[in-house]
């Protein structure tokens, strides 16, 4: 089989092997539902009690603050949404920033929508936030500040602890989501001042369509599925009992590995950024330095192609890849992340995210490196833009 190359670790994880084992009995022989007092659902109280603990440990949490979701988007919403609709009392302004995943962004919108006062604070050309205009942006009516912890395309992380102080000492709620971040940096919702964080399974090799909500003890917000009596009322349904203890055993897992996993996958990032600045004449590399963004990501910009026509070469050399180019996210513009950090339209258009993780090898890196320089420079070639884009260079001379 021909060489195949998986570089959208922030799209998606594999679910690793020893998590799969914890997983299966769920399944089969240990299926009774955790509701049920009698003794054969006793193993799968204990095993999402477990779960919690595991999640609650690698965040600084305890496990009476964690609750299971259906991902990262639920949280999101539930965050969002609850710490609104609980507090309306005391204000109608809530805070976000133009570079959140849309999970929190339609999010933001929709409570717009529906009477409140958003701020959407702008990023800095590496896609951070000001903390001078967050503290602008407060008024009195501020109820909640919703801040990434690292962006998904661009992978530039956020002053959290320094958020999460100013708005305690304001009183104001403080959400980050971090879906990108979790088991990949290190995070304590406590010296981080945290008051509600969002958090995915599918991104540290933990099973799809599970996540968590932290939230602190004495934050008050609105239950989101009304329903049952699980996650102690606040969120029915019948637990994913499997997925919960995927998540908890993946979180273990990749937590286990903080100590070198990020350090490998940051050097094979550098080793392929240098690479690709060195190689690709007017590359621009988007987001934050390398110590100030997550360690497995990597954004370009290639002025005068398109990123649609690039993924499909570099998938036709089994390169896998994503883009901020508008058709691959079905809209007509270009990602929101790019054109805040400034991007111009054509920039976006050309960009590529490579997103590193735990089976990335430096062989990768390098098969990488002697294909992508060549198809760039094909596809350049056949391109009107690259030849008007190299005019206006010249011309500016
Ligand atoms: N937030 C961020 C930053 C993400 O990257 C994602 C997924 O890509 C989500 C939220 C949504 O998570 P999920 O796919 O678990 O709903």
């Amino acid at each position: 089989m021909s060489r195949q190359v998986y570089l959208d670790y922030a799209a998606t994880t594999f679910t690793a092997p020893e998590v799969v084992s914890a997983m299966g009995p769920y399944f089969t022989e240990s299926f009774g539902n955790p509701s049920s007092i009698y003794s054969f659902s006793e193993r799968n109280r204990k095993a999402i009690d477990a779960a919690r603990q595991k999640v609650a440990d690698v965040l600084g949490a305890s496990k009476e603050e964690i609750y299971f979701t259906s991902g990262g988007t639920e949280a999101d919403n539930w965050a969002l949404k609850g710490a609104a609709w609980r507090n309306r009392s005391k204000g109608n302004h809530v805070i976000t920033t133009k570079i959140e995943h849309h999970a929190v962004l339609h999010t933001a919108q929709f409570l717009q929508e529906n009477g409140f006062d958003v701020t959407f604070l702008d990023v800095d050309a590496e896609g951070r936030i000001s903390l001078d205009e967050l503290k602008k942006a407060v008024t009195d009516k501020t109820i909640l500040v919703s801040v990434m912890f690292a962006n998904n395309e661009i992978g530039t992380l956020q002053p959290v602890a320094e958020i999460g102080t100013f708005c305690r000492e304001k009183g104001i709620l403080f959400h980050t989501d971090a879906v990108q971040a979790v088991a990949h940096v290190p995070i304590d919702v406590k010296a981080m001042n945290i008051d509600l964080l969002s958090l995915s399974a599918h991104k540290f090799y933990g099973p799809k369509g599970v996540g968590a909500l932290y939230i602190r003890k004495g934050v008050r917000i609105d239950n989101f599925m009304h329903g049952g009596g699980q996650e102690r009322g606040r969120r029915a349904t019948t637990e994913n009992v499997a997925g919960i203890v995927g998540l908890g055993a993946a979180i273990e897992l990749t937590s286990g590995r903080m100590d070198t996993a990020p350090a490998r996958i940051g050097r094979l990032r550098d080793m392929l950024v240098e690479g690709v600045m060195k190689t690709i004449p007017h590359a621009k590399l988007n987001g934050a330095p390398s110590g100030e963004r997550l360690p497995n990501n990597a954004n370009f910009s290639f002025i005068g192609i398109e990123g649609e026509t690039l993924l499909l070469d570099l998938d036709g050399a089994g390169i896998y890849g994503s883009t901020g180019s508008a058709c691959s996210s079905g809209s007509l513009d270009p990602s929101h992340v790019l054109m805040a950090i400034g991007l111009s339209h054509e920039q976006a258009h050309g960009s590529l995210r490579l997103t590193l993780g735990e089976e990335t090898t430096e062989e990768d890196i390098r098969y990488v490196l002697s294909t992508l320089p060549g198809i760039v420079k094909h596809r350049r070639e056949m391109s009107p833009l690259w030849e008007d884009y190299l005019k206006s260079a010249e011309g500016g001379r």
